[in-house]
C-alpha cells in the first residue's frame, strides 16, 4: 500500500528502545485516557469511537510521551493520520506533561477468523456450491493486478480503502453489506478484487463468489429458463462472501430484483459477508425496490470521489515504478494534469508512452509525450457532448436528428444510432444509464448491447471499422 498523505512528524515513526517493560498506567494516567475517550465519543460519534479509538490500549508514557498500541500496522497509519493530531490536543490540554503521542504495533498472534461469529456451512454443501460455481463458470476471475499492494490510497479514495481493509482485517465481521460507490474507471473493481485476494489468501476455506450483477441477472435468467432456481438459490445461499460488482445493472429487473433481494436477506441472516460495489449511491439508484435499497444501505456506505491532482501522480509513479520505465517526473506531472477523468484513462495515457518510449529508443520529453496523445489530450481540451455525437453521425447517416431519439427499430435508423451510442460512451464520461436517456429514454442494457454489437461489428468489417473511425475523429480532432 502506497500513502500519499504526510504523516505528522510529532507522531513519528517508533522507536521504543527506551520505553520502559511493563507499563502499570498511574491512575493518572488512567484518568485522562478516560476523559479523553469520554471527550472522543462526544466529537466523532459512538462508531468512529468504537472502531478506532477503542482498540487502543495504552502501552508506556515516558518523557512526555504517550505510547499507545494497536493490532495492525494499517490502524496505526489509519489513525495517526485521521485522529492522531487531534487525541493528542485532547491528552495535552488534560495533562500539559505530555507533548508526544506515539503509536505502536503491537501485533496479537490471533489470526484472522471471520468464523467465530457466522454458522459454518456444511462441507458437503460447500463442496457443491463450488463445484457448481466452477460448472457455471458464475465466480469471475480475478485480476492479479488488483491487490491491495497496488492500490495508492489519496484523499478521495482513503474510506473506501479503509472500509475494505478493515472488512478483511476484521475477526467478525464489521458492517455487512459493504456498498462502495464512485463514478467510471476509479478503482471500485480493483478493490472488490483486492478483497477477494486477500480473502482467499487469508481464509482459503472460504467460498468467495465475486461476480458482475450482470453475470447475476444472466444466470438467474437462465436457471429460470431451465426451471431450476432451486438450484441457483442453493447456489449463492452457500457462499460465505458474496461479492456483487456493478450492482446498478440490476435496477429495473423486476424478477432478478426479488431475487436478488431474497439472497441477499438469507445471506445476511445467516451472517455472510456481502460486498456490493456501484457507480452510484443506494440512494440516486433507479428502478430499484424501496426494500432492496433500504437493505442496501443497512451497512456501511462508502464512496470514491475523482481523484485529485496528488492522488493522480501517486498513480503515476507507482505504474511507473511497476512498468519500470523511464520517464521525467515532468512528464507525469503533466499527465497528471491533463487527464483528469478517471483512473483507467490515466493508465492508459501511461501505458501509451512506456510503449512509445519502448520502440522509439529515445528519452520521453515533454514535446515528444504531447504528440504521442495528441487526440486523448485534445478530447480532454474539449469535453464531447452527447448532442454533437448524435449531430455528427445522423449527419453523417443522412438522417435527421430526431432519429437518434425515435422508437424506430429499421436498421438503416438503429445501426447509426447504435455508432452514437457506441461514440457516447467512448467519447464521454456519461455512464450507461444517462446516455441510454439521451437517446429517447432508452434502458442502459440497450446501451451496452450497442456498445457491443459495434465492436463486433468492428471487428468483422474492417470497413465499417474505418467508418467509425472517421466519425471518432471528426469528434476529437
Ligand atoms: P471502476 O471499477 O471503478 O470502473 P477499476 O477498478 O476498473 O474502476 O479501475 C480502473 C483502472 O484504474 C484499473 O486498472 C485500476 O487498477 C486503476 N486504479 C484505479 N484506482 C486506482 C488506485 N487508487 N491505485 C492504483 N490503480 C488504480
Ligand atoms: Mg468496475
Amino acid at each position: 500500500m502506497s500513502q500519499v498523505k504526510n504523516n505528522k512528524s510529532y507522531l513519528s515513526v517508533i522507536d521504543n528502545s527506551q520505553a520502559p517493560e511493563n507499563f502499570q498506567p498511574t491512575p493518572e494516567i488512567m484518568g485522562l485516557w478516560k476523559a479523553v475517550y469520554k471527550q472522543f465519543r462526544g466529537e466523532f460519534g459512538e462508531a468512529v469511537f468504537r472502531s478506532w479509538l477503542k482498540p487502543l490500549s495504552l502501552q508506556a508514557f515516558y518523557h512526555g510521551t504517550l505510547e499507545v498500541s494497536v493490532p495492525t500496522r494499517f490502524m496505526k497509519d489509519w489513525i495517526q493520520t485521521n485522529y492522531g493530531p487531534r487525541i493528542l490536543e485532547m491528552c495535552i490540554e488534560k495533562e500539559d506533561q505530555i507533548s508526544r503521542l506515539e503509536i505502536v504495533v503491537v501485533q496479537k498472534s490471533t489470526p484472522l477468523d471471520m468464523d467465530a461469529e457466522t454458522e459454518k456451512t456444511s462441507p458437503a454443501i460447500k463442496a457443491n456450491a463450488n463445484a457448481l460455481a466452477e460448472e457455471l463458470e458464475l465466480s469471475s476471475p480475478l485480476d492479479p493486478r488488483f491487490k491491495f499492494e497496488n492500490f495508492v490510497v489519496g484523499d478521495s479514495n482513503a474510506l473506501s480503502h479503509a472500509a475494505a481493509l478493515r472488512l478483511v482485517e476484521s475477526k467478525a465481521m464489521p458492517f455487512n453489506p459493504l456498498f462502495i460507490y464512485g463514478g467510471v474507471g476509479l478503482g471500485k473493481t480493483h478493490l472488490m478484487h483486492a478483497i477477494a485476494w486477500a480473502i482467499r489468501e487469508h481464509h482459503p476455506e472460504k467460498t468467495v463468489m465475486y461476480l458482475s450483477a450482470e453475470k447475476f441477472m444472466f444466470q438467474f435468467v437462465k436457471a429460470l429458463r431451465a426451471k431450476d432456481t432451486m438450484a441457483f438459490k442453493e447456489l449463492f445461499r452457500s457462499v460465505d462472501v458474496l461479492m456483487i460488482d456493478d450492482v446498478q445493472f440490476i435496477s429495473g429487473k423486476e424478477s432478478t430484483q426479488e431475487e436478488f433481494f431474497h439472497t441477499f436477506n438469507a445471506l445476511i441472516d445467516q451472517n455472510k459477508q456481502i460486498i456490493i460495489s456501484a457507480d452510484r449511491s443506494p440512494n440516486d439508484i433507479q428502478g430499484i425496490d424501496d426494500r432492496l435499497r433500504s437493505r442496501l444501505s443497512w451497512g456501511l456506505v462508502a464512496d470514491i470521489q475523482p481523484t485529485n491532482y496528488e492522488l493522480r501522480l501517486g498513480i503515476l509513479k507507482a505504474k511507473r515504478e511497476m512498468l519500470g520505465v523511464e520517464m521525467p517526473d515532468a512528464v507525469l506531472e503533466f499527465l497528471a494534469l491533463k487527464v483528469t477523468s478517471n483512473v483507467r484513462e490515466l493508465e492508459g495515457a501511461l501505458n501509451r508512452l512506456a510503449a512509445h518510449a519502448d520502440i522509439s529508443r529515445t528519452p520521453l520529453t515533454l514535446e515528444a509525450t504531447q504528440h504521442v496523445l495528441q487526440d486523448l489530450l485534445r478530447s480532454h481540451d474539449r469535453r464531447i457532448t452527447i448532442d454533437e455525437i448524435q449531430r455528427r453521425v445522423s449527419e453523417h447517416y443522412n438522417l435527421k436528428v430526431s432519429d437518434m431519439h425515435s422508437a424506430r427499430r429499421s436498421r438503416n435508423v438503429a445501426r447509426p444510432r447504435q455508432v452514437a451510442m457506441y461514440l457516447a460512451k467512448q467519447l464521454t464520461a456519461r455512464s450507461l444509464p444517462e446516455i441510454g436517456r439521451k437517446f429517447g429514454g432508452r434502458d442502459h442494457t440497450t446501451v451496452m448491447h450497442a456498445v457491443r454489437k459495434i465492436e463486433e461489428l468492428m471487428e468483422e468489417d474492417a470497413s465499417f471499422a474505418q467508418d467509425v473511425d472517421v466519425l471518432r475523429r471528426a469528434l476529437t480532432g
